[in-house]
């Protein structure tokens, strides 16, 4: 999905689906955050009003990197 050309419908709805994907914060030197993506904390969204964000715990990025799923 292009996050540029996204509804904020088809943002919230791909949103709720990556909820259980392993992800790691894009800030890996600077910050290093892995878990999942439930673990993210909502933000309003920078850019749609009417959608939330999820952004890292720890320094509050709102972009972040998908890892190899390990089950
Ligand atoms: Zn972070």
């Amino acid at each position: 999905m292009s996050i540029d050309n996204a509804t904020p419908e088809e943002w919230n709805a791909a949103a709720r689906e990556a909820r259980d994907e392993p992800i790691e914060c894009s800030k890996t030197r600077k910050c290093g955050w892995k878990g999942m993506h439930s673990d993210l904390v909502s933000a309003p969204h920078k850019r749609f009003a009417n959608a939330q964000q999820h952004v890292c715990p720890c320094c509050g990025c709102d972009s972040y990197y998908r890892r190899e799923a390990r089950k």
